[in-house]
């Protein structure tokens, strides 16, 4: 019987250690969506048009030209010619 108490206790035991993890992990993911919306004008990922050829790019490998994101350098050109 005294065998049995024990697993019985390192049941309840596991089981609640894994729901305060759970609750932990989804307060943890909760603030770390909260940072992202905050500093989402920051955020470097961010895909942005070209204002030439509407192809999508990472902000931070796109060319801005007076005020517009472009695809390469030679679309930047290509519209300050127009
Ligand atoms: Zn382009």
């Amino acid at each position: 019987m005294g065998t049995f108490l024990k697993v019985v206790i390192l049941l309840l035991a596991v089981w609640a250690v894994g729901l305060l993890l759970r609750r932990a992990l989804r307060q943890a993911r909760g603030s770390d969506d909260a940072d992202n919306t905050r500093q989402g004008r920051l955020d470097s990922s961010a895909m942005v048009a070209c204002a030439h050829c509407r192809l999508y790019v990472p902000r931070q490998e796109a060319f801005v030209r007076s005020g517009y994101y472009y695809c390469s350098s030679e679309h930047a050109r290509a519209t300050k010619r127009r």
